[in-house]
């Protein structure tokens, strides 16, 4: 197995030091061919003046990764996968609160057959208020929205095959729905616990506002994920919705004109029905719209709208019959 691990680092100058003592061991048992992605994230400190000499020396393959400025973890993360040559890709804080040692039990996991293993920081060593609350109450909504349970979508220290990664931007704060999207083109994803670290150097580059945006991204995400090759469902379904709602109301007063003699127009909620239709009319146009912006998307691309894991078939094409004898294809 070949294997990357990517690490993103934005000012961390001291840990870094202890990092690479940390991972040179962790990794001194591991037998494949492996090489390390250090991507350096516009730091404003001397982080990259620190890791380079680290690198040269070092006794396993570094790859340095200098961003011009700060582009932000998820991004920097995005750089480091696409540079990776493994097979398997782990992603790793640089900050020593994710520990280096948990990597083999996660690769053991993925040699069991599992395409995603998530870390889970059972025992975090965060603020309780800032960090920690909002984060339990993040993975709960993302877990029941997307329908992909995990305690701890916000741990970087995950593992991932490749193949699962393929086809897969990464935009915003959205390294931490990587598991979701695998999810959904069929990847067969788990939890392990792992061991959490409390900063000894540097300090966290986040705080409360990250909720905020993990709870804006959950939209883009469940969007994609749920709607992307059929939009229409979700637009034309709340068109439709809104669109009933506003006949039944219209029907209601014109029942109550007829019976009762009240005049529909002096009641508010006539301009109301009124407006909640044409809503519903708007909501199936964009249904319409969208559906062609999908089309533009698969199909300027060549992008099928499956996802294949194995290929098999009997007889191969120049063979005879020989039972028995069922091939996988490349
Ligand atoms: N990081 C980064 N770019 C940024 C912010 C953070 O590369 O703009 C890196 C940082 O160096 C660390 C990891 O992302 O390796 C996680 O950051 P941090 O420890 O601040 O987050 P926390 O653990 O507090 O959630
Ligand atoms: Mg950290």
């Amino acid at each position: 197995m070949k294997l990357s691990i990517v690490s993103p680092i934005f000012n961390e100058a001291d840990s870094l030091p202890h990092l690479f003592t940390a991972v040179s061991g962790a990794m001194q048992d591991f037998s494949g061919e492996w090489e390390w992605i250090l991507v350096n994230d516009g730091s404003s400190d001397n982080s990259f003046e620190v890791m380079s000499p680290l690198a040269q020396t070092s006794p396993f393959a570094v790859k340095l990764i200098d961003l011009r400025r700060n582009f932000g973890q998820t991004a920097a993360i995005a750089a480091g996968i696409d540079h990776a040559q493994g097979e398997v890709i782990v992603l790793m804080d640089a900050d020593l609160q994710n520990d280096p040692s948990d990597i083999p039990m996660l690769l053991e996991k993925i040699n069991e057959g599992y395409d995603v293993v998530s870390g889970w920081r059972y025992s975090r060593k965060d603020a309780f208020l800032t960090r920690v609350l909002p984060s339990k109450l993040a993975n709960g909504l993302i877990s029941w929205v997307t329908g992909v349970k995990l305690h701890d979508y916000g741990c970087t220290l995950k593992a991932y095959r490749r193949e699962v990664l393929k086809g897969f931007r990464l935009y915003g704060e959205m390294h931490r729905f990587i598991p979701v999207y695998a999810h959904s083109v069929g990847a067969r994803v788990t939890e392990v616990k792992v061991r959490h670290h409390a900063r000894v150097h540097g300090k966290t580059k986040y705080g409360l506002e990250r909720t905020l945006k993990v709870v804006l991204d959950l939209f883009t995400v469940k969007f994609l994920v749920s709607y992307a090759s059929k939009p229409i469902y979700l637009f034309g379904g709340t068109g439709l919705l809104l669109a009933l709602a506003s006949l039944l109301v219209l029907l209601f007063l014109m029942v109550r004109r007829v019976a009762g003699g009240v005049s529909p127009f002096d009641s508010p909620l006539f301009p109301t029905a009124l407006m909640v239709g044409i809503l519903g009319f708007q909501s199936i146009l964009m249904g319409l719209l969208s559906e062609q912006l999908t089309r533009t998307y698969h199909e300027s691309q060549n992008k099928p709208t499956y996802t294949i894991r194995e290929q098999f078939q009997y007889p191969k094409p120049d063979e005879e019959i020989d039972p028995g004898r069922m091939e996988k294809l490349p």
